[in-house]
């Protein structure tokens, strides 16, 4: 791994800063994931988009500018030290996006991949059910064949689906045959939230936010062309996804970089703080340059052929520790009489819930006991 930026790296970080700089919204947005929030956000993405900065990694013809993954990492770090926060289109450029590039048809991937990076396609996940969290392969939404319709009709209920009352779509783990063995009876469905027969829910987190929502399906037309990487092999896709979702892409460095950063000033803004406080300062912005190189070291593996693999299971516990940790660290800090500043207890609130989704970190420590140590399972 070679840690020096080439020439080439160098002058499109600068390039990426100083449009960025010229161009971001004069205030902070408000988060993606109330309605306001969610319209103000997509607008400067479309911006974005325009500008060719939505996707840099992308090939040109779906939207991309045709770089690699090492630009994408780049223009993350320099989005983030910018001051901007979490896409709203983020769970269809980071989640679905990449799936779509390993399983998708070449008519899925020219049909969807440019409306996901123009923000037309808002996507939500709907993996979860009441009954399907961490036993994600329960999952009891199911399919029937219409052979006259050419498709699959779909029921059931989907939960904790994030920005579901915002998005236009869904991306679905669903049951196509009650017959097979728990995971081998699933298929994943691109399905269209204005279809009929779907009522999505808001659900109120606890920051207030509406973006949360229950997805209910009755007799739901999904056509085969929306069927992503075969019917019967929704498992395999999924665990594609969650190698992005808690691997590398969902959550670049940049974000931490930045949350680190943000954490020294607000240190600085206190002005007697105690030696514990400095260590746990030290230690959230020690931990974010090693989550940095731990990123350069998945992006060489990935650039080579490689594939993310059972490793981003632990990838997923180090960076929402981590989170974590940066939060309550600031709230200490608050409690010592740094500079007040509402983002931080509202960034504390979100923090807490980054040990549940993509998984949750006991589920993570059970798959890298397994699946990386190779220990026994009793
Ligand atoms: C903020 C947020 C956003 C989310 N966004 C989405 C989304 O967009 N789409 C979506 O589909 N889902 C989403 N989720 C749901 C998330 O994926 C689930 O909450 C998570 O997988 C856990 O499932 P569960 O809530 O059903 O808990 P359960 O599976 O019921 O687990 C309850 C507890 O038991 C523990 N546990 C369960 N099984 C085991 C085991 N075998 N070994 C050890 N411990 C175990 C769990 O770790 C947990 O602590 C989101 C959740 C949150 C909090």
């Amino acid at each position: 791994m070679d840690l020096t930026e080439s020439a080439a790296d160098r002058e499109f970080r600068l390039e990426a800063r100083e449009w960025l700089m010229i161009n971001k919204p004069a205030e902070r947005l408000p988060s993606p994931d109330t309605e306001r929030g969610f319209a103000l956000n997509r607008d400067w993405e479309r911006q974005l988009f325009e500008a060719g900065w939505a996707a840099v990694s992308w090939p040109e013809q779906y939207g991309g500018r045709g770089l690699g993954l090492w630009e994408w990492m780049i223009f993350e770090e320099e989005y983030y030290a910018a001051g901007l926060g979490p896409r709203a289109a983020q769970n269809g450029l980071f989640l679905l996006a990449p799936s779509l590039f390993e399983f998708g048809t070449e008519e899925q991937k020219a049909r969807l991949l440019p409306r996901i990076a123009g923000v037309e396609d808002m996507w939500a996940q709907g993996w979860s059910e009441p009954e399907a969290g961490s036993d994600l392969a329960g999952v009891r939404v199911r399919a029937e064949r219409d052979e006259e319709a050419g498709g699959w009709r779909v029921s059931g209920q989907k939960t904790w689906s994030t920005r579901a009352p915002f998005c236009n779509r869904l991306f679905a783990l669903v049951r196509t045959d009650p017959a097979a063995a728990r995971h081998r009876g699933l298929s994943y469905l691109l399905i269209d939230l204005h279809a009929p027969g779907v009522t999505v829910r808001p659900v109120r987190k606890l920051g207030g936010e509406t973006g949360f929502g229950e997805v209910f399906l009755d007799d739901v037309l999904v056509p085969d062309s929306d069927v992503l990487g075969g019917v019967g092999q929704g498992w395999r896709v999924a665990m594609a996804t969650t190698g992005s979702e808690r691997g590398l892409i969902l959550r670049s460095p940049g974000r931490f970089l930045a949350a680190a950063q943000d954490l020294v000033d607000l240190y600085g803004s206190v002005k007697n703080p105690s030696p514990a406080l400095q260590r746990d300062v030290v230690q959230a912005w020690i931990s974010a340059q090693a989550y940095l190189y731990s990123s350069m070291k998945t992006v060489t593996r990935v650039t080579a052929g490689g594939a993310i693999g059972a490793e981003s299971s632990g990838n997923k516990i180090f960076w929402s520790e981590l989170d974590v940790h940066i939060h309550e660290t600031a709230l200490d800090l608050l409690a010592e009489g740094a500079e007040v500043d509402y983002r931080w207890w509202h960034g504390f609130i979100t923090s807490m819930a980054t040990p549940i989704f993509a998984g949750t970190n006991e589920i993570q420590r059970n798959i890298v006991a397994d699946r990386v140590l190779g220990m026994p399972r009793s």
